[in-house]
Formats: structure tokens, sequence, C-alpha cells
């Protein structure tokens, strides 16, 4: 059976190190500052906002959680996303996702000063991480999260066949320049791919961000392969479970398990890069 990559574990080591660099930029007088909007009441958008906000005030970030009605108007939000990119002591803006369908996303998007994009969304850093130009700009958490895991467990990319199956901004989109970048040979699959598992089945690693459980299933993983499970839903008791069957873990030679797999990476990743976002903006040197 595969090996779990614990997710749990490698997010409490990362918290361990934020602690300690968050330690040091206050001693410096530069408290992290993290911003979270939220608009209107999607249940599960509100579990992820209350466990972020719960691992920043752990840290002792300036945490700001801003919750506007569902209602709230398109001026309202990119007003409240400009206070934020003005207010020097805060450092990272994170607009939840989703937002109510009367808004524009994209607007909202754009609105946020690059250098506070703690999500890597604004089409400059989504843009300089696929030209491959610069360090010093944020990438989107799920997938360098991912990333760290893969490094944790030394999963080697260069010349590895990786098919990522989902290709949204948040995810699939930037993990394909990751994994480009680390040298890996990437195929990006979707909703329109045809014969997804022919794909699959000769794929090292097989990345899963789409939010259909049980859409990959043991017959289409490669024995040996390593599995990443992005996906998050909800079966009918209202457990937590991924987009990837449960008896892949027969066949599999890694597999992040959901939950405990990518979740707590993703929010570790947030306080990390919500660190490195107020250490450049201040011109101070985090380690
Ligand atoms: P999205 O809904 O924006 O995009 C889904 C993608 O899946 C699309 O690119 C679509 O083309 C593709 N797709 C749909 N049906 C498909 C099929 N049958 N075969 C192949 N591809 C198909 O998704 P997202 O925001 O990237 O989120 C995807 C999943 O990951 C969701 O379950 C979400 O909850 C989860 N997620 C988890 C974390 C985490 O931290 N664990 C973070 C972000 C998203």
């Amino acid at each position: 059976t595969a090996i779990k990559i614990d997710g749990r574990a490698t997010a409490k080591k990362i918290n361990a190190q934020s602690a300690e660099q968050t330690r040091k930029l206050t001693q410096k007088g530069v408290i992290p500052g993290l911003a979270v909007i939220m608009v209107g009441d999607d249940p599960a958008s509100a579990i992820y906002v209350r466990n972020k906000e719960r691992k920043a005030a752990k840290l002792q970030f300036n945490s700001v959680v801003k919750h506007l009605p569902a209602d709230a108007s398109q001026a309202e939000v990119i007003a409240l996303v400009q206070r934020y990119n003005e207010d020097p002591q805060i450092h990272a803006i994170l607009v939840q996702s989703p937002l109510p369908s009367h808004l524009d996303e994209e607007a909202v998007v754009m609105a946020i000063d690059p250098r506070k994009d703690v999500d890597g969304l604004h089409p400059e850093n989504l843009g300089q991480l696929f030209a491959q130009v610069g360090e010093d700009f944020p990438v989107a958490c799920t997938p360098k999260g991912i990333m760290t895991l893969l490094s944790q467990y030394q999963i080697s990319l260069p010349g590895k066949r990786v098919v990522m199956v989902g290709r949204s901004r948040l995810v699939g989109k930037p993990l394909l320049a990751l994994l480009n970048n680390a040298n890996a040979t990437v195929t990006l699959a979707h909703r329109h791919t045809t014969d997804l598992a022919e794909l699959t089945r000769s794929a090292d690693i097989v990345i899963v961000a789409v939010g259909q459980a049980d859409l990959i299933t043991r017959e289409m993983i490669k024995p040996g392969a390593v599995v990443i499970d992005v996906g998050m839903n909800r079966d009918a008791s209202g457990q937590l479970t991924g987009d990837v069957a449960k008896d892949v873990e027969d066949v599999a030679g890694y597999l992040t398990p959901v939950p405990g797999g990518v979740g707590p990476m993703t929010i570790a990743t947030l306080m990390q890069q919500t660190i490195q976002l107020a250490a450049w903006q201040t011109g101070q040197v985090v380690d």
C-alpha cells in the first residue's frame, strides 16, 4: 500500500519555522499582517476562513477578517481591498473564493496590490511565474504547499511525467508552471480531456484538483505512482473526501490523504507567504 504523505506533520514543521520567523520580525518591529475578506455565507468558505484566522492568531500575526454581507456591492468590496492596499500594517490580502455571483471576481483580483496578493492570482504574479522572471513574488498557496510536500518526501521532478488534472487559476495553472519550472514534463488535463485514464496511467505523478469524488480510480494509476489529491468534497454523511477513490492506496507508491494532506499545507503556506511578503515590503530578510 501507498506511503501516506503526511500534510499535517509537514505543516507542523512549517508552522514552527513560521513562529520563529514571526518572532524575529516582530522584534524588528514588523508584525506580519494578513487581511482576509469574505463575502456572503458559503459554509465551506466560513470553515476555511476560520481555520486561517485561528492559525494567524496562533502565530501572533496582525490578523484581520472582514466579513461582508452576501449583498455587498462591487464598489464596497473594491473599496475594502484598496483600504488594505494602502494600510502599511497589512502585508497580505486574501479574498476568499467563491464570491457571490453578482460580483466580478476578476475585477476584485485586479484591484489587489500585486505585492500583497498572497494567493498569487494577479496576472502580474502568475505572469512572472510562467515567465520565470524574478523571485520575490507570491505564488498560489495550495500549489506552493504541494511543491513543499513533494520536496519533503524527496520526490524528484526532473524528467518525470506529471498529469495535472484541473486547470483553475488557483491550483492547476500555477502548478503547471511550478512543475514545468522544476523540469517535469507536464500534461494539463481538464473537463474537455478525452480518455483521461490513458493519460494518468502513463504518469509518474498524478495531481488532481477537480472537486469530484472518486474521479480517479485504481485502474487509472500506474503501480508505484505518486498521487496528490487536492479535491475537497462532502459525501452524503458530511465527511470530507477527495477526488481519489479509496482503493488507489493499494496501487499508488505515495498518496496524500483527505483530510490531512494538501489542506493543512495550504494554510501553513499562506502563513509562510504572509511572513515573506511582510519581509519584502519592509526590507527585512527571513531565513
Ligand atoms: P475549479 O472548480 O475552479 O476547477 C475545476 C477544474 O476541474 C476545471 O479546470 C475543470 O476543467 C476540471 N474538470 C472538471 N471536470 C473534470 C473531469 N471530469 N475531468 C477532468 N477535469 C475536470 O476548481 P479549483 O478551485 O481548482 O478546486 C478544485 C478542487 O480542489 C475542489 O474540490 C476544491 O475544493 C479543492 N481545493 C482544495 C484546496 C486545498 O487546500 N486542499 C485548495 C483549493 C481547492
